[in-house]
C-alpha cells in the first residue's frame, strides 16, 4: 500500500483554516489527530491550520480518508 514515491516537493496546497474552539488542547498543538484524537504515533500529516498559522495535524490513516496526504 505504500508504493507511492515521496512527495517531498509538495508545497502548500491551500490548507483549510480550522477554528481552534472545536479542537482539544492536544489537537491545537498538533499532538493529537484532529479526526480520531490518536496521540501515538504522533499525527504527521498537516491537514489544516489554525487562524494563527499553527499546523493542524492528522494521522496518516485519517488523512487518507480525508483525501489529504
Ligand atoms: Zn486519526
Amino acid at each position: 500500500m505504500t508504493s507511492r514515491p515521496p512527495k517531498a516537493a509538495t508545497r502548500v496546497h491551500r490548507l483549510p483554516t480550522i477554528a481552534p474552539d472545536v479542537l482539544t488542547p492536544a489537537q491545537r498543538v498538533g499532538r493529537s489527530c484532529v479526526s480520531c484524537r490518536k496521540q501515538w504515533p504522533l499525527p504527521r500529516v498537516r491537514i489544516g491550520r489554525l487562524p494563527d498559522g499553527s499546523p493542524v495535524m492528522a494521522c496518516s490513516d485519517c488523512a487518507e480518508v480525508l483525501g489529504v496526504d
